[in-house]
Formats: C-alpha cells, sequence, structure tokens
C-alpha cells in the first residue's frame, strides 16, 4: 500500500504536522512544522526530514488563520504540491483516552462522542486535539483519522498505581492515574525491544523530560506506573507546571487565600516549575546560563523530584535494570542528567562524566552495576505507524514488541 500518512498534534494554539510516505510496511518521514501563535500571531514553520527549513511564514498584513480550521488550510496548502501521493489516513495525537481507550482507534462519529464526554477529565487540551480532528475530517472526507492516546500506553498499571485513596467509587467514575506521554514511552520500549529484546523483557524506569516531564516503569514492555497522575499537572517539576502539590496547598490558596480557580489553574500549569521557581525561564539552557541562587534552586528542585520519582518507579517494580532519558532535557541537559544522577549510586546508577558530556547512548561508567540509556523519542512516528495498522491494516512496526502490537 502506498500514500502520505498525516499525523497531526494539535495544541491549544498551535497545530503541528508530520507526513510520511508509506510504502509497503516501511514508513519515510518527508516533512515536519507547525502553526504557532493561532488566535495571536500565527507563525507558519515547515521543514524536510533532515530538519532543513522549507517554509517560514508570518502575516503582519493580515490574513493570519485565526483557527485550527484555517491553521490546517494553511498547513495543506503548503503541502498540496509537495506530496508525491494522496494522504490515505490522518493520525491524530488525544490526549486523553480515559479508562477505556488502551490503543489506537479508528474514529467515526460514536469515538467522537465518547472522546468529547472525556473533555471534563482534560479541560485544557481535549478540546483542541478535537478541534483538529473536525477540521481534518471536513478537509479530508472519507480519508480514515486515528486517534493515538496519550492515556493509553499506561492502562496496564496495576490498580495500586492506578488508583488514589479515595472510596472506590471515584476511580469507577474516572478519578485514576491515567499517566501521559505514552506515545513517547512506548516509542522508547518499542525501540529497546528492537535493539536489545533482553533488555526489553526487563524493568525499565524512562524518564520523558522535555517542557512537560514524566517518568514511567516498564517492565517486559509494558506500562507499570507513571509519576504523572489524573492530569498532566502531577509529578516531577516541569517548564511551567508545578508537578506534585499535596491538594491541602490548593484548597489553602483557594479558601484562605481567595484565589479564583482561574488564577489557581494559571499558577500550577503556567507559572509554577522551572520557570516560576528560576524567575528567569522554562527553558533550562536559560536557567543554567543565569546562574542565581533561584535558578540554581529550581534546577536542584527538579533534579531532586526526578531523583527520587526514579527510584521510586524502581521500587514499584522491585528493581531497575536500564535508566533511559529521552526528550528535550533528557536528550541534552548534560549537566543536569549529571545532577539527577547524583546519589543514585545505590541503584547502581553512576554516570560516565566524558560519555554523558557527549551526550553518547549509553552514558553509565563501565564499572556501574546498571545501563544508563539516551535515546531520542519520536512520538510523530509512533502515530504514523499506529495509523497504518489500525486505518489501512498495515503490518504492526518491527520494533514494536509483540505484547504492545497485540493491543494496537
Ligand atoms: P516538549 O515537551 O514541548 O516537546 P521538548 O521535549 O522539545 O519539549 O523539550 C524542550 C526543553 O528541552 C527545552 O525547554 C529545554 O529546557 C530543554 N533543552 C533542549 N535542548 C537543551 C540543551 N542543549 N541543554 C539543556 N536543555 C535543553
Amino acid at each position: 500500500m502506498n500514500g502520505i500518512i498525516m499525523v497531526l498534534n494539535a495544541g491549544s494554539s498551535s497545530l503541528k504536522f508530520a507526513t510520511y510516505e508509506a510504502a509497503g510496511a516501511a514508513l519515510a518521514q518527508l516533512h515536519a512544522g507547525q502553526v504557532e501563535g493561532i488566535g495571536a500571531t500565527p507563525h507558519f514553520v515547515a521543514r524536510d526530514s533532515h530538519g532543513l527549513k522549507m517554509a517560514d511564514e508570518l502575516w503582519p498584513d493580515g490574513g493570519a488563520p485565526a483557527d485550527h480550521a484555517a491553521a490546517l488550510n494553511v498547513i495543506i496548502t503548503w503541502l498540496e504540491d509537495r506530496l508525491p501521493a494522496p494522504v490515505v489516513a490522518i493520525g491524530h495525537r488525544v490526549v486523553h483516552g480515559g479508562p477505556d481507550f488502551s490503543a489506537p482507534i479508528l474514529i467515526d462519529l460514536g469515538v467522537m462522542a465518547e472522546l468529547q464526554a472525556l473533555v471534563p477529565l482534560a479541560p485544557l487540551h481535549q478540546p483542541h486535539n478535537l478541534a483538529g480532528i473536525t477540521a481534518a475530517a471536513k478537509r479530508f472526507r472519507g480519508v480514515p483519522q486515528v486517534a493515538c492516546f496519550d492515556t493509553a500506553f499506561h492502562r496496564t498499571q496495576p490498580f495500586v498505581a492506578d488508583t488514589y485513596g479515595l472510596p472506590p467509587q471515584y476511580h469507577a467514575q474516572g478519578i485514576r492515574r491515567f499517566g501521559f506521554h505514552g506515545l513517547s514511552y512506548e516509542y522508547i520500549a518499542g525501540r529497546i525491544a528492537a535493539e536489545d529484546p533482553a533488555l526489553a523483557k526487563g524493568r525499565l524506569v524512562v524518564a520523558h523530560l522535555g517542557n512537560g516531564s514524566s517518568l514511567c516503569a516498564i517492565a517486559n514492555g509494558r506500562a507499570q506506573a507513571s509519576s504523572m497522575g489524573f492530569t498532566a499537572v502531577d509529578g516531577v517539576p516541569m517548564g511551567t507546571r508545578c508537578g506534585q502539590l499535596d491538594p491541602g496547598v490548593v484548597l489553602h490558596l483557594l479558601d484562605s487565600l481567595g484565589m479564583t480557580t482561574a488564577e489557581v489553574t494559571r499558577l500550577i500549569y503556567s507559572n509554577s516549575g522551572l520557570k516560576g521557581m528560576s524567575g528567569i525561564s522554562h527553558d533550562v539552557r536559560e536557567i543554567e546560563a543565569a546562574g542565581t541562587a533561584a535558578a540554581e534552586g529550581a534546577l536542584d528542585y527538579f533534579a531532586y523530584r526526578v531523583r527520587r520519582e526514579i527510584a521510586s518507579l524502581a521500587a514499584a517494580m522491585g528493581g531497575i535494570d536500564a535508566l533511559i532519558f529521552t526528550a528535550g532535557i533528557g536528550e541534552n541537559a548534560r549537566a543536569l542528567r549529571a545532577r539527577i544522577c547524583e546519589g543514585l549510586g545505590f541503584l547502581g546508577i553512576v554516570l560516565d562524566p566524558a560519555l554523558n558530556s557527549a551526550n553518547a547512548p549509553e552514558i553509565a561508567s563501565a564499572d556501574a552495576k546498571l545501563r544508563v540509556l539516551v535515546r531520542r523519542t519520536d512520538e510523530e512516528r509512533m502515530i504514523a505507524e499506529h495509523t497504518m495498522a489500525v486505518a489501512l491494516g498495515g503490518q504492526a512496526p518491527s520494533h514494536r514488541p509483540a505484547s504492545q502490537s497485540e493491543d494496537a
């Protein structure tokens, strides 16, 4: 089967895309890019498969795309003469699949209604994801569309990792630890399975550290526990999100300090974490360069919480066979990686400073008991692979572990 698989990832003010040419069971990436600043000052950028910029557009004189449908139109218009074959399937990143969607699914009206019903679980993200699906469905009538969920990979976690200490009716009505970044974890688990099947059968802690950060315990290719919970604000501190917070703090902010729900939401999602603590930026590079006491405090807190989470997830699996760093910080921030791993010698985690500085694929010291890997994640490719398998009956990608391909 030949044709183009388009991947769309609709955020609150952005629409990211990637295109892949499907030839037989293989997928070759063609383009990737995004329209950012939808509703404010939109900016369109597109790159080729080598990362070289092919388009860079602003609309200073008007005519800027005002919503997701208009942004999709910008992308489609740009792609029109550049695609070597017709678009045969579209894959969407959908943040929330609720308790029931444990695998990607072909979207129809019934599925759309179910996804709509999950909006209260992710009010800041889900509506934008659905807007992207609606826009694509109108633009590509009859082309199969597949929803790929950030939560799906985590549905294998046991009850104790899935629940809060609330009466059971709350768990039954969906107040659970859903976990997020599942497409990234699934991609990494698949990559390890392709590289080293024996290791993939073991116990991995994967640290997805980017603007959004979480960690996941994976045993034999299956998710066992996540640092993130009911929403993507829980767990370790992030670029602008606070991470774990005593719920009593939220009650205090609302009741004693008189803050509104909107103000608390802004505080914990947009003005906390690395940005809020450093007072400088959400970006680790800028915080490291600043060198102020607040900046050091923010980096120390980030490293400390990630370190605690690694040990906690190892405990959840009764041990750990490898630690894997991924995403923007995990793949690049050597100094922060070193800071995280300080004091983890008791788990057998000891870095080789030279390998770590070189961003080598294996960064543990030669005599360390545990392997520590750095791997690039690729959520778009994971979505493209799922989309091909679900919409077009393509082969499950060869690097995906057997246990996962059953689900997909
Ligand atoms: P997102 O969660 O938005 O996909 P990324 O995974 O791209 O984010 O991670 C972006 C973050 O990675 C940046 O904000 C920055 O903190 C960090 N980062 C990227 N490159 C480097 C680097 N060379 N050194 C330190 N931090 C980096």
